[in-house]
């Protein structure tokens, strides 16, 4: 399976990539964790990226699409993937098809969660993260069982940086046009499903679990 998440950031994408990873086998590759891991080793790519991150804009796309390119030619992509944050931009979206051709996996599925602008807000300011494992969180929409506490890792749960009212606003703009032109894409390609991503989180992941499995039969 080689599944696409779409959605713009507060969407919901890293809550429910836990769980469908784990389901299906396959690994977990989200853009935005490569690029906060890089930035916390103070590796080269690190620097590079820092910037983009805290203000909330976007990595340019050839550093981007060579870091997704790296990363599917891993060995653990063999069964498939699931991509999170990538592509997010109709160059990102031709890179990837390119990509996948060339290795002969073409995606399998494309979900968008669809979440309005206006409840994106709150989700953002309110987010938690598990400092190891990157579990997200929310104060009062989805708190962890022990305040400041990862539920699966113990880990300390802390704010992202660009989790900022300014950065958060920064980041709905820059991503709003680019996230509604990859839906036309994709629609266009006859690949997509839409997942009411307003809905609880159990919801959105049975809703998700069904988009997967009658795609599949
Ligand atoms: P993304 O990976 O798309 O940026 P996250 O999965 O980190 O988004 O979710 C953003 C925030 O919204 C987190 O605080 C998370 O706990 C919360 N959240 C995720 N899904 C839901 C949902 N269905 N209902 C309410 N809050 C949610
Ligand atoms: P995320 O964790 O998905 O919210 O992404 C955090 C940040 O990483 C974004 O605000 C961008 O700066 C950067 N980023 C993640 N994915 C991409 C991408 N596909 N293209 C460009 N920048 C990205």
């Amino acid at each position: 399976m080689q599944i696409v998440f779409l959605g713009l950031p507060g969407a919901g994408k890293g809550t429910q990539a836990i769980s469908i990873t784990e389901v299906f086998g396959i690994p977990h590759i989200a853009t935005g964790d490569i690029f906060r891991a890089a930035r916390k080793e103070q590796s080269e790519l690190g620097t590079r990226v820092s910037e983009y991150l805290d203000k909330g804009l976007l990595v340019p796309d050839a550093l981007t699409i060579e870091v997704v390119r790296d990363r599917l030619s891993k060995d653990d992509t063999k069964n498939g993937f699931l991509l999170d944050g990538f592509p997010r931009t109709e160059p990102q979206a031709v890179a990837l098809e390119a990509m996948l051709q060339e290795i002969n996996k073409p995606l399998t599925h494309v979900l968008y969660l669809e979440v309005p602008k206006e409840e994106l807000l709150q989700r953002l300011t309110g987010r938690l993260v598990c400092s190891q494992c990157g579990a997200s969180y929310h104060v009062r929409l989805n708190p962890p069982v022990n305040e400041g506490v990862c539920d699966r890792c113990n880990a300390e749960l802390i704010t992202r940086k660009d989790d900022t009212p300014e950065a958060v606003a920064v980041r709905l703009e820059e991503n709003l046009e680019k996230t509604k032109a990859l839906v036309a894409y994709y629609d266009q390609q006859g690949i997509l499903r839409t997942v009411d991503g307003t809905q609880s989180i159990e919801q959105v992941k049975q809703a998700i679990n069904r988009a997967l499995t009658e795609a599949k039969a």
